[in-house]
This record gives structure tokens, sequence and C-alpha cells, in this order.
């Protein structure tokens, strides 16, 4: 086997060709991906050396920009020290100073964290302590909340608590029920809001009478649902919702794994609700979107039910990679930069930019629902909803054609940059989607 250092880009893509099962991908018929050579702050250089602005922060993940120096210097630093341990009967500086920062970040009583690898072994975590506290309590319990339109990622548990994203429907007999409310998702100039939200609340009720003692948890992304499609619902929704759910002792389960860490123009969606959650699991820019790395943080109270004399309640969890050092190394950084940069400064000024955006595209006819929440923005095209559909795909080819890394999700276009995106950066993106959208039409 030839060395991959050694090979042009055509041969490397003969090879991806050949071996390579790409995610959310229908080989069959999707255009080859493209080669990534390299990349730094918001841009990313291909194998032919043209450039793309990464507008939705490589799947949500890219915080402080790519290849980041300081956060470089971390990484470097500690597989100098120590790359990995394991992390059952060991433990290391960078997880203890992560968590111990998290936690300090985090509202109220959220003090207990508990480590794993991406987004869905978050929620996993997360859906098994639920579960697995009530049996700790002898009441056991077994029915779960999702809210619809909500994704939770990919494996078992978190498929069975996703509702609407449509993926997942061929999984059904593999997961287990859950029950679903309506999302009382709303946009700027929505005069429909309060009439949506109160039948959300009114949905939960009935739940709550129908399942007595036996709803084990609700689980819902606060704020925005991202892969539903950037649908934004209001803080004060979240706070009854959240009251109500508590109030009938349902443990709340925050999935801020798309919302963390200033998306929403505050550090964690939630404190634009002033509740706190029995849980909230978070990735994604947890490491700057260096590294897989997961957390789900959970209230003392909750971790307290799993102590005891028998090892059948303690939470039997973990992967080979719970809390690698360099995660977290990278992590420590990331959570240090927010504060030495000031980025939630920056987000608030990318926040102001896209509402000036959103009003100069408002009175557009093929553009509807304009919403935003921090520094996500997002508005729909009018026409054809499918995720798959011909107009969606056209437009994302003619984006990345015109150097902007922008994915529709269906008819939803949405920009989630990088918090080091420039103001001339979004501009260009801003006038791009302008161009598309005049070409579509
Ligand atoms: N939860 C939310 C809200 C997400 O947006 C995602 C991924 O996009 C996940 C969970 C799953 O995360 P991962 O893809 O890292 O498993």
């Amino acid at each position: 086997h030839p060395s991959p250092e050694t090979l042009s880009p055509e041969e490397l893509m003969a090879l991806d060709n050949r071996h390579i099962w790409h995610p959310f991908t229908q080989h069959g018929t999707e255009s080859a991906p493209l080669l990534i050579k390299s990349a730094k702050a918001a841009t990313l250089t291909l194998g032919d050396g043209s450039e793309l602005l990464d507008l939705i922060s490589s799947w949500w993940t890219c915080t402080h920009g790519h290849s980041h120096p300081a956060l470089n210097a971390a990484l470097a630093e500690q597989a100098n020290a120590y790359e990995h341990v394991m992390f059952a009967g060991f433990t290391h500086a960078p997880a203890i100073s992560v968590a111990s920062r998290l936690v300090n970040l985090l509202p109220g009583d959220l003090n207990r964290v508990f480590y794993s690898d991406d987004g869905s072994t978050a929620v996993e975590v997360a859906l098994k302590i639920a579960y697995q506290h009530w049996s700790n309590q002898g009441e056991p319990r077994n029915v779960f909340i999702a809210l619809d339109g909500g994704y939770h990622g990919d494996t078992v548990g978190a498929m069975s608590v996703g509702k609407g994203c449509g993926f997942f429907s061929l999984f059904r007999d593999l997961m287990c029920e859950v029950q679903v409310l309506p999302y009382p998702s709303t946009f700027i100039g929505d005069d429909e809001v309060e009439e949506k939200e109160d039948g959300a609340i009114a949905a939960l009720e009935r739940l709550i009478e129908e399942y007595p003692d036996q709803i084990a948890g609700m689980i819902l992304e606060p704020l925005l649902q991202g892969a539903g499609g950037m649908r934004v619902s209001r803080p004060s929704f979240l706070t009854r919702l959240v009251e109500t759910a508590q109030a009938a002792g349902i443990l709340v389960i925050f999935d801020e794994v798309a919302t963390g860490f200033g998306r929403t123009g505050t550090m964690f969606a939630m404190e634009q609700a002033g509740v706190v959650p029995d849980m909230v699991c978070v990735s994604k820019c947890l490491t700057a979107g260096y590294l897989p790395m997961a957390a789900t943080v959970v209230r003392d109270e909750l971790f307290d039910s799993f102590i005891g004399d028998s090892f059948s309640r303690a939470l039997a969890h973990g992967h080979s990679f719970t809390a690698n050092p360099l995660a977290c190394a990278v992590s420590l950084r990331s959570l240090q930069l927010f504060e030495e940069e000031n980025t939630l400064k920056r987000i608030g000024e990318i926040a102001e930019k896209h509402r000036g955006f959103l009003e100069r595209i408002a009175d557009r006819p093929d553009v509807t629902w304009p919403r935003q929440v921090g520094s996500i923005m997002a508005f729909d095209v009018k026409g054809s909803p499918d995720y798959q559909s011909a107009q969606s795909r056209t437009l994302k080819d003619w984006f990345l054609s015109n150097g902007l890394n922008i994915r529709p999700l269906g008819s939803t276009v949405y920009l989630m940059p990088p918090f080091c995106i420039t103001d001339a950066e979004l501009d260009r993106a801003y006038e791009g989607i302008i161009e598309g959208l005049d070409r579509l039409a």
C-alpha cells in the first residue's frame, strides 16, 4: 500500500472512492466529497488550493476557529505529557480541571460530570442515568418524553428520543417507546406563538395524568432544535415546560450538544430561561471542535441516588476513551479562550449582523420564517421542503462552488459560523446567500 502522504489529490480520491463509507451519504447519487488540505480560522483549503468559508463550523463543532495556535499548543503539550489513560480507577488534572470549570459555568447544583465520547453517547448516558435513578429508588419508570422534531444523535437510545427528523423510521422496532410533545417553534413576526405554547404545555399535562409515576424523564434541545431545522422556541416556553415537568417529578434532560458554549448568545441556552434541568448533555464545542468528547452533567441529588454498598446501584457505563486527556486539555484551553478573547461579546456582534441581514431579506418573496438566536441565523426558502429536495441540493452546490460551506437542511438555509469569523467574511456569506437565492428564482 502506498503511503497517503506521497499521493496526489487524484490518487487519494480514488482510494476514498474505493474504501471509505461516508456518514449521511448516498454513495449512489452524491458527488465525490471534497478533499481538505488545510484549515485555518474560518477557512477550509481544498486539495486543489481553492478555499471555502466554513459557515456551519464543520457540523457545528468549530468554536474559536480551525487550527487555533493556543489550542494547538495545549494539545501538543498534553501529548508530550501523556496521551491517554483509562478513567476507571485513574484520574488526571485535565479531566478534573474541565469538570470544575464546567460546573462553575452551569447554574444550580449541576455539579457532577460524567464524560463520554460524542453527543449521542452523552444522550445515551443521560437516558440510562434517568432510568437507573428510578430503579435505584425502588420505583421503576420507563416512559420518556421527547419533543417533536428533536434530534439527539444516531445511537439506538438517542434515535428513540429523536422525533421527526425522518431518518430513523426504518429502525422503529429497535427503539424504545417514547411519548412526543408538539414543539412550538416560532420565528420573527410569528403571532401564533402563545397558542402553540399553550398546546404543548397542555399535552404535557395530559401525559402526566395518563402515566402517573411512570415517566422517567423528558429530553429536549433548549431554545433551538438544530437538525430538526433550526427551529427556535421562546425562553418563556422553556421555563413553563421545565417547571411543569419538574413539579410532576419528571427528570428534565437538556441536550445542549448544539446550543452549548455560546452558540445561542449565552454560554448555555438554559441561562436565558432561568431554569436548571436535572441533567445537561454537552459535546461539539466542548473541545472547540478538536476532538470527540462529551459530558453529561447531573445534579448532586441524582448522583447521590447511585451511591450505596452494592455495585448494582452504580452506573455500569464507560467507554475506552472516557475523559481522554488530549480532549480534556484542548477543552480546558478553549474554556480559557472564552474569557481571554471575550468570545461572548463577539457572539453578540455576530448576532447583531445576522439580524441586519434578516431584515434585508425579510421582504423577499422567496424567503419565509426568518429567525435568529445568538450566532445562529436561519430562514426557509419557499418551495420544496424535502430534506433531499432538488432545490436544496442546487443551493448547496451553488454555495460550495462559490466558496461557501453552507448546507441547507431541506428548505432551511442557516449560518452557524465559528466565532472567529470576521465581519468581512460574514458580509461575503450574506452576499453569497442573496446571489444563490437570485439564481434559484
Ligand atoms: N444532540 C444534538 C442536539 C445534536 O445536534 C447532535 C448532533 O448534531 C447530537 C446530539 C449528536 O451528536 P454526535 O453527532 O456528536 O453524536
